[in-house]
C-alpha cells in the first residue's frame, strides 16, 4: 500500500443492544487518528446477523456517540461516496464477490447438515484433535453441485484454504503475527440464509470503502488470519491492522457487565460528562504525556501515537472516572452547569414522560425532588427496607432478581407493555405471589415502598440503570445471607 494513500478508518459496530463502552473506546481512537491525519472516519453498520440486528439499537448507537462528541464523515445517516453503509443493503455485492471466488476455485459449495458437522466435531474431540471442518464437500464435481443446487438443497459457501502453510500479518502495535493454517478452518463465506458472514462482508467492505487502517478491538485478532486469506484470495492489498488492548476489570478479567456496567447509557444516566468519558477512555491504552492526565480532544489529537498504544491491559477504574468527572464539573462553569442540568436531567421530553407518574402524587412542588429522587440517584441504599419478603430468604429473592436480570439483558425494547410482560413472566415462571415478587423488585429498582406504578417507574429509570440496581441488590442480598442484619 502506498504511503500516499489517504487515511480512511472505520468503526463497524453490530447494532445488537445497548451501546457498549468498548465501542466508544474504539471509536475514539479511530476518531483521533482520522483527525490527526486529516483523514476520514467511516461508520459502517454490520448487521448481517439478521437474527440479532435491530434498527432501534442503531439509532441508540448514533445518538450515544454523538452525545460523546464523536462524529463520522461517512455513514448510513450522513451518506458518502462509498455507500450503502449498512451491510444488509450490500448483500448482492457480497454474493457477487463470493461467486467470483467459487468460479476461481478458491471457494466451494458445502451441503453438510448441522448434524453432520456436529458429529464430525464430536469425533474429532474424542480423538483429541481440534474441531474443524473436514473438507467433505471440497471435491464435489461441478455436475453434482449443479444438481444439488437445482434441487434446492440447503448450502453454504466456504473458502478453500490451501494447506499446509502459514499466514502472517503485521499488527501495527504488536508486530508480526504468524498462524499455522492447520488452525484456520475452511471458513463459511455465505451462510445458508444467503447472507455473508462477518469475515467476508468485513473484508469486501473494507476494501471497497478504501479503508487504509483497521483499528479495532483485540478480540478480533483471531479473525484477522481469515481476513488476510480473503484479501489474498481476491488479490487485494492489506490494510494496516491495529488491535487495541481489551478493557479490563480490576481483577484483569475482560470487562463485562457482571463486574462493571458496560452500557454507555448507564454512564450518561449516572451523570458522567462526555469530555470526562473521552479523557478516561483515552488514558486507557495511550500515554499522551507522563505527567498529565487531563486532556482536551484537541490535545489528544495532537499527541496521539497509533503505534505507541500500550498493551498492558487498561483497567476500567470507576474511581478514576469519577475523579476525572469531578474535574470537568468544576471546570464547566455556571452556564454549562445550568445547561447540563436542564438538558440531561430536566429535559422537556423526560419531564413530560414522568408527568403522569407524579401529577397525582405531589400536592405542591416542594415534594417533587424527594418523590422523584429515585429517577436521579445511582446506587440505592436497601438497608432499612423490606427487600426480602416475610417467609422468604435473601437467596430466594436474589434468585428471582437474577432471573429478571436475564430478561433485562435480552430486552430489545423498553416500554410499559414489555416491562409488564417481563415482570408477570418471571413471577409466573418462579411461581411467586405478586407481593413476594413485585415489592422486592420495586424496592430494588426505586429504593422505595411507595413508588408510582412499577412498570412505568422501571421504564423511566431506564434499562441500563435498572440493570445496575438489580445487580447491586443481588450483591446486597448475598451479603445479607452471610451477615443477616
Ligand atoms: N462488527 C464487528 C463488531 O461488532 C466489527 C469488528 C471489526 O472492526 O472488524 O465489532
Amino acid at each position: 500500500m502506498s504511503e500516499l494513500q489517504p487515511v480512511r478508518v472505520r468503526i463497524a459496530p453490530s447494532p445488537t443492544g445497548d451501546p457498549h463502552v468498548g465501542t466508544a473506546y474504539t471509536t475514539l481512537f479511530n476518531f483521533l487518528f482520522a483527525r490527526q491525519q486529516q483523514g476520514k472516519l467511516i461508520l459502517r453498520i454490520e448487521d448481517t446477523d439478521q437474527k440479532r440486528a435491530r434498527r432501534d439499537s442503531e439509532e441508540m448507537l448514533f445518538s450515544t456517540l454523538k452525545w460523546l462528541g464523536l462524529h463520522w464523515d461517512e455513514g448510513p445517516d450522513v451518506g458518502g461516496d462509498y455507500g450503502p453503509y449498512r451491510q444488509s443493503e450490500r448483500k448482492e455485492i457480497h454474493q457477487q464477490y463470493a461467486q467470483q471466488l467459487v468460479q476461481q476455485d478458491k471457494a466451494f459449495y458445502c451441503f453438510c447438515s448441522a448434524e453432520r458437522l456436529q458429529q464430525v466435531r464430536d469425533a474429532q474431540r474424542a480423538a483429541g484433535e481440534s474441531p474443524g471442518y473436514d473438507g467433505h464437500c471440497r471435491h464435489l464435481t461441478q455436475d453434482e453441485v449443479k444438481s444439488r443446487l437445482a434441487a434446492g438443497e440447503s448450502h453454504v459457501v466456504r473458502l478453500k484454504v490451501t494447506r499446509p502453510g502459514q499466514v502472517t500479518f503485521e499488527d501495527g502495535i504488536r508486530g508480526p503475527i504468524t498462524i499455522d493454517l492447520k488452525q484456520v478452518d475452511d471458513q463459511v463465506l455465505i451462510k445458508s440464509d444467503g447472507f455473508p458472514t462477518y469475515h467476508l462482508a468485513n473484508v469486501i467492505d473494507d476494501h471497497l470503502m478504501k479503508i487504509s487502517h483497521v483499528i479495532r478491538a483485540e478480540e478480533w485478532i483471531s479473525s484477522t488470519p481469515k481476513h488476510v486469506l480473503l484479501y489474498q484470495a481476491f488479490g487485494w492489498p492489506l490494510p494496516k491492522f491495529y488491535h487495541l488492548p481489551l478493557l479490563r476489570n480490576k481483577d484483569q478479567s475482560k470487562i463485562s457487565k457482571r463486574k462493571n456496567p458496560v452500557s454507555l447509557n448507564y454512564y450518561r444516566r449516572k451523570g458522567i460528562l462526555p469530555p470526562a468519558m473521552l479523557n478516561f477512555l483515552a488514558l486507557m491504552g495511550s500515554s499522551f504525556a507522563e505527567d498529565q492526565e487531563i486532556f482536551s480532544v484537541e490535545e489528544m489529537t495532537a499527541r496521539f501515537k497509533l503505534n505507541k498504544i500500550s498493551l498492558g491491559g487498561p483497567i476500567f477504574d470507576m474511581v478514576k472516572l469519577k475523579h476525572l468527572n469531578q474535574h470537568y464539573i468544576k471546570a464547566m462553569g455556571p452556564r454549562c452547569f445550568a445547561a447540563h442540568v436542564r438538558e440531561e436531567m430536566y429535559s422537556q421530553d423526560f419531564l413530560e414522560q414522568i408527568y403522569p407518574l407524579f401529577c397525582e402524587r405531589i400536592t405542591a412542588f416542594e415534594e417533587f425532588v424527594d418523590k422523584t429522587s429515585f429517577l436521579y440517584n445511582g446506587e440505592l441504599d436497601y438497608r432499612d427496607l423490606p427487600i426480602v419478603p416475610k417467609k422468604r430468604t435473601p437467596l430466594e429473592t436474589k434468585a428471582a432478581f437474577e432471573k429478571l436480570l436475564e430478561k433485562v439483558d435480552q430486552a430489545d425494547v423498553w416500554d410499559v407493555e414489555f416491562v409488564e410482560q417481563m415482570l408477570s413472566g418471571v413471577q409466573q415462571e418462579l411461581e411467586l405471589k405478586p407481593r413476594d415478587f413485585l415489592m422486592p423488585v420495586r424496592i430494588a429498582v426505586t429504593g422505595r415502598k411507595d413508588s408510582p406504578p412499577l412498570p412505568q417507574s422501571i421504564v423511566c429509570v431506564g434499562k441500563a440503570m435498572t440493570r445496575f440496581r438489580l445487580a447491586k441488590a443481588c450483591e446486597f442480598l448475598a451479603q445479607l445471607e452471610v451477615n443477616p442484619s
